[in-house]
C-alpha cells in the first residue's frame, strides 16, 4: 500500500499534538545561528582586511626600510668619499710657511673639488687655535654663512671636534646643524692636512646630499629627514611629520666616518601614500567584491530565516489553535485510516466515551462503543461524496455501559496530493438534543391532540386563503375546504362591530358563531392567520330566549305601573275634563241669559281648548310609556328622559304627597340608550321611593343625575329617599322574583330594572341614604357614536 508510510506520519503526528511544539524553537535557533553567521563574516572580513592591510604594511615597512638603508649607505660612503677627497687635496690647501702654499692652484682644487661635491658649501682652514686662515666657497650651492679669514671658529661641537682632529689626525664630523634663515642641515667635516697646525673644516650641505640620495634611489614616494636623538633637526620637518602619524615609517642609524658619537644620528624614512593605497590593488578589491557578496547572501538568507520564522510562528499559532480546538470540550474527534483503524483519538473523544486512548486505538469497526452497526450508512454516505456530508446519529455506549446518543460526522483526509490517507470522524454526544427532540416531539403530539379535542373549529389560511391547518372541529362543520373559515372572515370584517358582538350567524351551517382571527407566521416563515371560531350557537339561543322573556316581562310590567298608577292618571285626566266642562256650563248659562258676549265667549273656548290639548298629552304619554318597542340603543338626552318621567311621576307625588327635586351636573353629556326603558327604569325607582316615603317624616326625594368620577365615559342616575330605608337581608332578597313587602305589589319591578341597566352595559345599585332612606342609582355609558 503505497500511502502506508504517509499514514504512519499523520498517526505520528496526531500522537504529537500532545507533546509539546518544537517547531519555533527550532526556527528560532536557526534565526540565532544567522544572526551568529553574520556577526561572525563581519568580524571574519575585518580580522582579513586587517591581516591584509598589515601585510600590506609590513611589506611597505620592508621597501621604506630597504630605500632607508639604501640612502644612509648612499650618504655614509658619499661623506666617507668627501673626506677622503678631503684629505687627498688638504695637501694642496695648506699652507706650508709664512703664509704660503706648496702650490699655486689651491684656489683651483678647493673650487674643483666644490664643482665635484657640490654638498660641500666651503672650505676652511683652521688652526690650532681655531683661527680661520684660508676659506673657500662653493659657487654651485654657496652657503650664507662664510666663514672670515681670521675670524674664530665658536662653536662648541665644531672646536672640540677640530680639537680631536688634531690629536688623532683622523678626519671627524660634527653633529647636524642648521643655518638661521634655511631649512637646510649641514655638518663640519674636519679633515687633517699633512701639517700638524692646520686642518680643513669644510661645511657639508647633508639637505642636498640626502635628495640626491633620494633621486639615485628613485623612489619619491618616501620623505627622510634628519634626526638626531629621536628630535628632527629642521622645524618644517617636525610640523609636516605631525599630519601623518599612521604613516608607515622606518628609522635608521646614520654612522658618519664610521665613527659613533653621543649625539645619535639618525634618518628617519616615511612613506608618504597610505600603505593600501601603494598595494596591489586587485586582491583587496577582490576580497572586498567575494565579502560584499557574501554579505549580501547571508542577509538574503537571514531575512529568509526570518520570514520562515515568522510563518513558523504563525504556523505553530495556528497549530496551537487547532490543537485547542481539537481538545476542545465539545467535538470528539477520531482519526482512522482507510480500512477504519482507529489511529488518533482527541480527549474529548475519550472523555465522550469514558476510556483510555489506548482502549480505542487500533479497533476496526465495528467500534466496541457502537451499540449497533452503522458501518454501511456511514460507508453510503461517504459514497455519496457529498463535501460535507450528513451526520449519522446512532446509539453508543460509554465504558461505564451507559448508553447515549450520538452523533458522528465522517470527512475524508487527504495528503496534500489529494491521495485518502483515511478519514476523520467527530463525534458529538448529542442526547440533550435526542431527548430535546423526543420532547418537542410529545410536546407537539400533546398539543395536536388538545387542538383537535377542541370544540371550536380551529383553521390557518394563507394570505391566499389556502388552508394550512385545520382541526377537526372544524372538518366536522366545514369540510376540507377553506370555504367556511373564509366566508366567517369576511363578514367579520364586512359587519360593523354592533352586528357581531354577540356573535355570527352563519346562514349556510345554521349557526352562531364567536370567530376571533390573529395574523400567525406559518412553519415556514409565510404570513398566516388563525381563525378560531366557536359555536356558541346554544348560548346564543338562550340569550335570545331571555332577551325576548326580558321584553315581555318589561312590557308587562310597564302596563303594570301604569295600572299602579291608574287611579293617579284618572285623577289627573279628571281635572281637565272638570275643567271644559265647567267652562262648557259656565258657556252655556250663559248664551242662555243672553250675556255671552263674542269676547267671553272666544275666552272659554280657548280654555276649552288648553284643557282638552293637557289631557291629550297625558293620554300620549300614557301611551308611549305603554306602547310596546323594540329595545334599540341610541343617542338620548338626559334632560328628556329626565323631563319625561317627570311628566307621569309628579302625578303620582301629587298623590302620594312627595316632593321630588331635580339635581342636574352642568353639560351631561348625550346618553347611548333606550329612551323609553330608561324612563321606566327611572319613574320605577321613584314609585317605589315615593312609596317608601309615604309614611315617612321626610317626603323629599331627590333625583341627582352626573358623570362618574372614575369613569367619565358614564353618567350616574341617583334616587335618594329618607324613608324607611332597606335592611341588609332586605338587600339580599330584593331581586329575587316576586319579592315585595307591598300588599299589592308584584315584586317585579326591581328585577327588570336590573335588567334593564346591565342591557345598556350599566349597573344598579343600592345604598344606604345617609341619615336614612335608601339611595337606587343606575349608570348608563355615554353616547361615542356608535350604536
Ligand atoms: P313592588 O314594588 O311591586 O313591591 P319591587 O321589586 O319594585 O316590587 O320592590 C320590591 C320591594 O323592595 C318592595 O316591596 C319594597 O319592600 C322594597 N323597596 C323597593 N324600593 C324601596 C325603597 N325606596 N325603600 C324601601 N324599600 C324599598
Amino acid at each position: 500500500m503505497p500511502a502506508d508510510s504517509s499514514v504512519t506520519a499523520v498517526a505520528d503526528a496526531f500522537q504529537k499534538l500532545t507533546t509539546s511544539d518544537q517547531i519555533p524553537k527550532v526556527t528560532k535557533y536557526g534565526l540565532w545561528a544567522s544572526w551568529a553567521a553574520l556577526v561572525l563574516l563581519a568580524a571574519c572580513l575585518i580580522v582579513v582586511s586587517f591581516l591584509v592591510i598589515d601585510s600590506e604594511r609590513r611589506a611597505e615597512e620592508i621597501r621604506l626600510q630597504q630605500s632607508t638603508d639604501l640612502v644612509v649607505q648612499s650618504l655614509e660612503s658619499r661623506i666617507l668619499g668627501t673626506a677622503e677627497l678631503l684629505q687627498k687635496t688638504s695637501m694642496r690647501l695648506m699652507q706650508v710657511q709664512n703664509g704660503r702654499f706648496p702650490m699655486a692652484s689651491a684656489e683651483l682644487s678647493a673650487t674643483t673639488l666644490m664643482e665635484e661635491r657640490s654638498e660641500v658649501t666651503s672650505i676652511a682652514l683652521v688652526t690650532k687655535e681655531n683661527e680661520v686662515i684660508r676659506s673657500w666657497t662653493s659657487s654651485v650651492s654657496p652657503t650664507i654663512e662664510r666663514r672670515q679669514v681670521g675670524a674664530l671658529l665658536t662653536e662648541k661641537e665644531l672646536t672640540a671636534a677640530v680639537a680631536r682632529v688634531f690629536i688623532t689626525d683622523t678626519s671627524e664630523i660634527t653633529p647636524l646643524y642648521t643655518l638661521k634663515d634655511t631649512q637646510l642641515v649641514y655638518a663640519d667635516l674636519i679633515v687633517p692636512t699633512p701639517s700638524s697646525q692646520q686642518v680643513l673644516v669644510a661645511r657639508v650641505d647633508l639637505s642636498r646630499l640626502l635628495t640626491s640620495a633620494v633621486r639615485f634611489s628613485s623612489n619619491d614616494r618616501y620623505r627622510f629627514v634628519f634626526l638626531e636623538n629621536g628630535d628632527y633637526v629642521l622645524e618644517g620637518d617636525r610640523e609636516q611629520s605631525t599630519d601623518a602619524e599612521s604613516a608607515v615609517r622606518y628609522e635608521a642609524p646614520l654612522t658618519l666616518l664610521g665613527r659613533r658619537s653621543d649625539v645619535k644620528t639618525t634618518i628617519l624614512g616615511t612613506s608618504f601614500d597610505h600603505a593600501l593605497s601603494a598595494t596591489n590593488k586587485v586582491p583587496v578589491f577582490l576580497v572586498a567584491g567575494l565579502s560584499v557578496m557574501l554579505a549580501l547572501t547571508l542577509a538574503w538568507l537571514f531575512y529568509y530565516q526570518r520570514q520562515q520564522h515568522r510563518s513558523h510562528r504563525l504556523l505553530a499559532a495556528e497549530y496551537s489553535l487547532r490543537r485547542a480546538m481539537s481538545e476542545s470540550a465539545v467535538v470528539g474527534l477520531r482519526v482512522t485510516d482507510r480500512e477504519g483503524r482507529i489511529i488518533y483519538v482527541n480527549e474529548t473523544f475519550q472523555k465522550i466515551l469514558g476510556c483510555e486512548a489506548s482502549d480505542l486505538l487500533g479497533q476496526r469497526p465495528p467500534y466496541t462503543y457502537w451499540l449497533e452497526d452503522i458501518h454501511e450508512r456511514l460507508d453510503e454516505i461517504l459514497k455519496a461524496g457529498n463535501p460535507t456530508p450528513e451526520p449519522v446519529t446512532f446509539l453508543a455506549r460509554r465504558k461505564s455501559g451507559e448508553v447515549f446518543h450520538a452523533e458522528v460526522r465522517l470527512s475524508p483526509l487527504e495528503d496534500e496530493n489529494g491521495r485518502s490517507l483515511g478519514y476523520i470522524g467527530a463525534l458529538y454526544d448529542v442526547t440533550a438534543q435526542a431527548l430535546a427532540r423526543e420532547e418537542v416531539l410529545a410536546a407537539n403530539d400533546r398539543f395536536t391532540r388538545v387542538v383537535q379535542s377542541l370544540n371550536s373549529s380551529l383553521a390557518v389560511l394563507s394570505d391566499s386563503d389556502e388552508l394550512y391547518f385545520a382541526n377537526r372541529g372544524y372538518e366536522r362543520l366545514f369540510g376540507r375546504s377553506s370555504e367556511g373559515a373564509v366566508r366567517l372572515l369576511e363578514s367579520l370584517r364586512t359587519l360593523p362591530e354592533a352586528e357581531h358582538r354577540e356573535g355570527l350567524y352563519d346562514e349556510a351551517t345554521e349557526r352562531w358563531f364567536d370567530v376571533r382571527v390573529r395574523p400567525l407566521v406559518w412553519t415556514k416563515g409565510e404570513n398566516a392567520r388563525l381563525m378560531i371560531a366557536t359555536d356558541i350557537t346554544a348560548r346564543r339561543e338562550l340569550e335570545i330566549a331571555r332577551e325576548q322573556q326580558l321584553r315581555r316581562a318589561e312590557a308587562t310590567q310597564r302596563l303594570v305601573t301604569m295600572g299602579e298608577m291608574a287611579s293617579s292618571l284618572a285623577h289627573e285626566l279628571n281635572q281637565p275634563l272638570a275643567a271644559i266642562s265647567n267652562y262648557a256650563g259656565g258657556a252655556y248659562t250663559m248664551l242662555e241669559n243672553g250675556t255671552l258676549s263674542s269676547e267671553r265667549c272666544r275666552t272659554a273656548f280657548e280654555r276649552i281648548e288648553n284643557q282638552a290639548v293637557r289631557a291629550g298629552k297625558i293620554i300620549q304619554r300614557i301611551r308611549g310609556f305603554a306602547k310596546k318597542t323594540d329595545a334599540k340603543l341610541e343617542p338620548v338626552l338626559v334632560s328628556k328622559v329626565i323631563q319625561e318621567t317627570m311628566e307621569l311621576a309628579n302625578i303620582q307625588a301629587r298623590k302620594l304627597n312627595a316632593r321630588l327635586e331635580i339635581d342636574l351636573e352642568e353639560n351631561l353629556p348625550t346618553l347611548r340608550g333606550d329612551e323609553v326603558m330608561l324612563e321606566q327604569l327611572l319613574l320605577n325607582l321613584l314609585k317605589n321611593a315615593m312609596e317608601a316615603v309615604f309614611e315617612s317624616d321626610n317626603h323629599t326625594i331627590r333625583v341627582r343625575v352626573a358623570r362618574l368620577e372614575a369613569h367619565q365615559n358614564m353618567v350616574r342616575f341617583e334616587v335618594i329617599d329618607h324613608g324607611p330605608g332597606i335592611s341588609d337581608e332586605e338587600k339580599a332578597r330584593l331581586f329575587d322574583a316576586f319579592y315585595s313587602t307591598k300588599s299589592e305589589g308584584m315584586g317585579m319591578g326591581l328585577n327588570i330594572c336590573r335588567s334593564i341597566a346591565e342591557l345598556h352595559g350599566g349597573r344598579l345599585g343600592i345604598t344606604d341614604t345617609p341619615g336614612g332612606g335608601a339611595t337606587f342609582s343606575f349608570t348608563v355609558p355615554v353616547w361615542t357614536g356608535e350604536a
